[in-house]
């Protein structure tokens, strides 16, 4: 059976939780994390001083790709042609100027909606170094033209708006050209495709490991696949054996690149597909890049089981948490799943 409403909110909700959580250990070893937070390490939302958990870039671009897909699709609805990547791009140069850089004169036309006044949106919180410079070089990367060889996790960690609203196969493609506008590294972009198919195959009904085998069917079609292909294949491994999650963890990696995000992400959510809370934790405590798997990790199961299973005390404290269920809803209603 399709998973419907509470399911895509609980994919943007649950994917902002993540990202939350994670933020305060993002650049910690995780014996600093234990030291600071107890042997446990960090388990509950940080409040910051207006009252809520902030969320950081992974959250905030995720809202803007949100946003583009949402008005290429207004466009198409018109009977016009749109290019779903450009709309994109032209999202992502909003999210340039919420980060503190200077409108230009190219783009006079696209500085308008209503996320650019969103305070939130306009905090810096440790943006990717690749983003910015791919956006502000004002050069649109594609598969077929890649800017550069990035391939960190800054691609994957903001597409899951490209699985709740493409149907599975045509979310790959979208995913992985919406990563390649600023990341030209085969993995830094198949990451994301993967991510995108994986949540639309949830979306579609499908258990949680049955959509991960059918996501690595998919991914092996695309040319340079081995990275990602690998380490899905690993975590699935690792998520069924009895190894501790600290061992899992160090043969899959840190997350900072794309096929480590995926491959971490993808072995938490396998391992804790009936347990929010206690998956969320384990998937931020680690040595590695915390907030951008806290936030791939939820947007998953938060896609597989809904928001009705992730606390009403930390959807209450998230920041922004009103835009991420009208996107939700919007994504919604204007999806073909
Ligand atoms: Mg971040």
């Amino acid at each position: 059976m399709k998973r419907k409403s509470e399911y895509f909110q609980g994919c943007l909700i649950g994917g902002a939780i993540g990202d939350a959580l994670g933020w305060p250990v993002e650049f910690m070893r995780y014996s600093q994390i234990k030291g600071k937070y107890g042997k446990e390490g960090i388990h509950d939302l940080v409040i910051s001083s207006s009252g809520k958990a902030e969320i950081t870039d992974d959250t905030q671009m995720t809202i803007f790709t949100a946003e583009g897909i949402l008005r290429a699709d207004s466009v198409l609805n018109n009977q016009q042609i749109c290019d779903e990547a450009l709309s994109v791009y032209y999202s992502y140069q909003r999210w340039l100027i919420t980060q503190g850089y200077t409108k230009v004169k190219e783009y006079e036309h696209i500085y308008d909606g209503w996320l650019l006044n969103k305070v939130e949106l306009n905090a810096r919180r440790a943006p990717g170094n690749t983003c910015l410079s791919a956006l502000s070089s004002k050069k649109q990367g594609s598969i077929n033209n890649p800017i550069n060889n990035s391939k960190g996790c800054g691609g994957i960690m903001r597409v899951a708006p490209v699985g709740l609203y493409y149907e599975k196969e045509k979310a790959f493609v979208m995913g992985a050209e919406f990563a390649a506008i600023t990341h030209g590294h085969p993995s830094g972009y198949l990451s994301a495709g993967a991510f995108a198919f994986l949540i639309a195959s949830l979306i579609e009904g499908n258990e949680i490991e049955l959509a991960i085998n059918e996501t690595i069917a998919e991914l092996i079609n695309y040319d340079n696949h081995k990275e990602c292909s690998d380490i899905l294949v690993k975590a699935l491994e690792l998520a069924k054996s009895n190894v501790s999650d600290e061992e899992a963890i160090s043969e899959l990696g840190e997350g900072w690149v794309g096929e480590e995000a995926l491959g971490i992400s993808v072995y938490f959510s396998l391992k804790y597909s009936n347990d929010f809370e206690k998956g969320l934790i384990a998937s931020v405590n680690h040595d590695g890049d915390s907030d951008s798997t806290g936030s791939i990790t939820r947007n998953i199961l938060g896609a597989y089981l809904g928001l009705g299973k992730i606390p009403m005390k930390w959807m209450e404290s998230v920041e922004l948490k009103d835009v991420l269920l009208r996107l939700a809803n919007e994504l919604l209603n204007k999806s073909s799943n």
